[in-house]
């Protein structure tokens, strides 16, 4: 990347966003942060030119085009609780697929060919096989899945058309915060599992609920992939970078390649905040898969990306560390 460009990141007030924000920016990238602030938070943008807007509003997105020389786009923007896209599909689709055909209807205007996209792991649905590569079959079991998966097919199809190239990169469970504690992970409602368990330790809630114990894991409860959020950070930039360099579309997974049930954070969160978290199984939460672990070996092949946080424990406390930060 050229020092003078700017890249701009939709969703940059988010969790993810922002701490790929301020990678970006130690690395002297010039950032410019879009984010409506329905779920961002304007203190999270501490780096770069932030302009609040809607992707919405493809007159906002161009105002924004027309005023920058934009080289690249990193696109988190979009709503992102599973449990709530099985209630409220519209709110899912709309955001999810249609503003960003928005985003990229502008930056075919402006002639802005490089987009790296927030995808999930939540497009495979139900694993057939375990850890899960690049090419299992792609069936989400919940519209927030089924809208990302969508865009990642419109990328293709806007690629083999208008020679736009993305990197989608499906996470498994983002989770840490900034070990400098600048920015973490705040969401409004919250809903996922290890700040929740935060606030039971910190007292601001009196349980966490377990959601089903009867599923067909070594334990019962669902096991997840931990990735920290820093290192999702780096795999934005080194995608782009590989974009710059290859000029070819890229799709790989991210995340640790290690699986950790349900009772097992709960417990590694015991021991970091050395408090007792009280627990109630309050049963299964619609669309959740039992059990989610990738594979990140074709990210380590053609990005060089090594996370730097390896166990779950090192995670948790980073986040700790910002979690209970006075
Ligand atoms: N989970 C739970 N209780 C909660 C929140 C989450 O048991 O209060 C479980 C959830 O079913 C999933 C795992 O914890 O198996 C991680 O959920 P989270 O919402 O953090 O992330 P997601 O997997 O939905 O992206």
């Amino acid at each position: 990347m050229d020092l003078n460009d700017n890249i701009l990141i939709t969703g940059g007030a988010g969790y993810i966003g922002s701490h790929t924000n301020k990678e970006l920016s130690q690395k002297g990238l010039n950032t410019i942060i879009i984010d409506n602030l329905v779920y961002g938070h304007p203190e999270f943008v501490k780096w770069g030119k932030f302009i609040e807007g809607d992707l919405n509003d493809p007159d906002f997105i161009r105002s924004v085009f027309a005023s920058f020389s934009i080289k690249a786009v990193i696109h988190f923007a979009a709503f992102a609780y599973v449990g709530e896209s099985v209630h409220e599909p519209e709110k899912y689709y709309s955001n999810n697929v249609i503003n960003t055909l928005n985003l990229l209807q502008v930056m075919r205007e402006f002639g802005v060919s490089q987009i790296v996209f927030s995808s999930t792991c939540a497009t495979y649905g139900l694993p057939k096989a375990t850890p899960i590569t690049e090419d299992h079959p792609q069936q989400p079991i919940n519209p927030y899945g089924k809208s990302k998966l969508m865009v990642e097919q419109v990328l293709e199809d806007y690629s083999n058309a208008y020679g736009l190239k993305h990197a989608s990169l499906r996470y498994f469970n983002a989770a840490g915060a900034d070990p400098d504690g600048e920015t973490g992970e705040w969401h409004e409602p919250e809903t996922h599992l290890i700040p929740l368990v935060f606030d039971v330790a910190l007292g601001k809630r009196k349980q966490i609920e377990i959601f089903g114990t009867d599923y067909d894991t070594p334990d019962g409860t669902c096991i997840r992939d931990y990735i920290h959020v820093t290192d999702l950070a780096d795999a934005h930039i080194l995608a782009l970078d590989y974009l710059e360099r290859e000029n070819i579309n890229l799709i790989c997974n991210l995340g640790n390649g290690n699986g950790y049930s349900v009772k097992e954070v709960i417990n590694i969160a015991e021991q970091v905040t050395k408090k007792k978290i009280q627990t109630i199984d309050t049963g299964p939460r619609m669309g959740d898969p039992p059990i989610l672990v990738g594979s990140a070996e074709k990210a380590k092949r053609l990005l060089s990306w090594e996370p730097r946080y390896a166990s779950l424990e090192a995670i948790i406390e980073t986040a700790w560390k910002w979690h209970s930060r006075k």
